[in-house]
């Protein structure tokens, strides 16, 4: 980027693509079930956490709405111990599950216009904007902007934002200055997390990162 050029959510994306390459089917999951379910289950974890519930799962033979619905919660909630608050997480895919069921399952969702299946998911008990975005952008491959704490930090520290907005506001914020297109966000959403766990972390690894010579706020 030239010296004086405004900085905006697009050159971002592209100095982290620039910096990390490309990241090809980032988010795990050999369905779409699978992948919304693996949302809800990273929920307040690492991934590593979620992927050993959620092969407990598979291993089981419970990778379908009416499999888990069918098991006693105690059960499940064995299977999901890995991924910490078992108990809450069991009661949030159950009501997923249910959610899913009465719409004629996670496929139907994606025959559904971008807002009515968001407002659907929002609408299920323990569901927030981050997890809904998670499964419509990885899971029904529509073009949402995902606000997490990565993107909330970076935003803040490259200058283009507070970082306490509310989710929504910086959501519309990213997906005005983006083109509405599926692959980009989701090499963005992962290009983001690779960034925050490598360099931008809590304490950032400024010295070292591969962004310095254009982060106004480096630290
Ligand atoms: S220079 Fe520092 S604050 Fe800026 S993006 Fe890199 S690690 Fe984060």
């Amino acid at each position: 980027m030239a010296s004086g050029e405004k900085i905006t959510p697009l050159t971002l994306y592209h100095q982290l693509r620039t910096a990390y390459g490309p990241q090809p089917d980032w988010w795990p999951g050999e369905n779409a079930f699978e992948i919304a379910i693996g949302a809800i289950l990273t929920q307040n974890t690492r991934w590593q956490n979620a992927a050993k519930a959620l092969a407990n799962l598979k291993q089981a033979g419970l990778t379908d709405s009416s499999a888990l619905l069918n098991t006693p919660p105690t059960l499940l909630a064995a299977h999901l111990k890995p991924a910490g608050y078992y108990n809450i997480k069991t009661q949030r895919l159950l009501h997923l599950c249910r959610y899913l069921e009465t719409r004629g399952g996670i496929t139907a969702l994606q025959a559904l216009p971008l807002t009515t299946a968001r407002t659907g998911l929002l609408s299920v008990n323990g569901i927030g904007p981050e997890t809904a975005d998670d499964i419509l952008l990885y899971a029904l491959n529509q073009p949402v902007f995902i606000i997490d704490l990565y993107t909330r930090r970076l935003l803040a520290r490259y200058g283009l934002a507070n970082g306490d907005e509310p989710y929504d506001q910086l959501r519309i914020y990213m997906e005005q200055h983006l083109p509405a297109q599926t692959a980009l966000y989701q090499e963005y959403h992962a290009l983001i997390v690779h960034h925050a766990q490598h360099s931008c972390k809590k304490q950032p690894h400024c010295s070292q990162c591969a962004l310095q010579a254009h982060c106004v706020q480096q630290i």
